[in-house]
């Protein structure tokens, strides 16, 4: 069963609404495409205005973040069953800069991958290493542990649904792209893990992105790997050069 490819924009913390709403008009022509899923995570204070904006169009939308409760007294927090009434469908949960500048843990990362299931959201868990740990030889290990505990509680039926995206700290916006053969590795051994908590058969059902750097140039490489589905994108989903990413082929 060949796995259809997604590529999700993560906007990160670019685009006021109205900034959003244009920007979604400029690349709804150049994202057409029936081969892929095609995501925006966007900024919570955009969600509403690009779900009306994608309307018709092949385009889904997703969050960046989520809390793991579903009401109450959690200042500044937004939960699931929000995203779901405002038309979300997929969510971000452990990019590295919500785990390095806000102190998620892995098992954070685990209460909101249950709490996204259990409302019908697509997560997205992001996991990848920083050049340290790369430096020292401990990469797989490291990311075996982000994907054990993140999965931690999930059948396998909710393993095959979710998107992991394997994003290198030391590549994220730094114009440093994995070369094709690390980020092919490093998914490779992601999908053996999965086989390892589940089996074969969720293995070769879970779509498995690549994230930091990706641009029109270096995506029709990565995303003709055997183990890499699409890619989870930054920068360059501020841009109509998206278009190109989407349209790789
Ligand atoms: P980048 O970001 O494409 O700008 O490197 C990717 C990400 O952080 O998801």
């Amino acid at each position: 069963m060949a796995r259809k490819k997604i590529i999700a924009g993560n906007w990160k913390m670019n685009m006021t609404p109205s900034e959003a709403v244009a920007l979604v008009e400029t690349l709804k022509p150049l994202v057409a495409t029936e081969d892929a899923d095609v995501v925006f995570c966007v900024p919570a204070i955009d969600i509403v205005p690009v779900v009306e904006a994608v309307k018709g169009s092949n385009i889904q939308v997703g969050a960046e973040n989520m809390y793991f409760e579903e009401k109450g007294a959690y200042t500044g927090e937004i939960s699931p069953n929000m995203l779901v009434d405002a038309g979300v469908k997929y969510v971000i949960l452990g990019h590295s800069e919500r785990r390095g500048y806000f102190g998620e843990t892995d098992a954070d990362i685990n209460k909101k991958m249950k709490k996204a299931f259990e409302h019908g959201l697509t997560p997205i868990m992001c996991c990848g290493e920083s050049l340290e740990q790369r430096e020292q030889g401990v990469t797989m290990d490291f990311i075996r542990q982000q994907v054990k505990i993140g999965f931690q509680g999930l059948t396998a039926d909710q393993a095959k649904e979710a998107v992991i995206a394997y994003e290198p700290i030391w590549a994220i916006g730094t114009g440093k792209t994995a070369t094709t053969e690390q980020a092919q590795e490093v998914c490779g051994e992601i999908r053996k893990c999965i086989a390892e908590i589940y089996d074969e058969a969720t293995a070769e059902a879970i779509r498995i992105q690549y994230g930091g750097s990706v641009n029109a140039a270096t995506a029709p490489e990565l995303f003709a790997q055997p183990d890499i589905d699409g890619g989870l994108v930054g920068g360059a989903a501020l841009k109509p050069d998206f278009g190109k990413i989407v349209n790789y082929k």
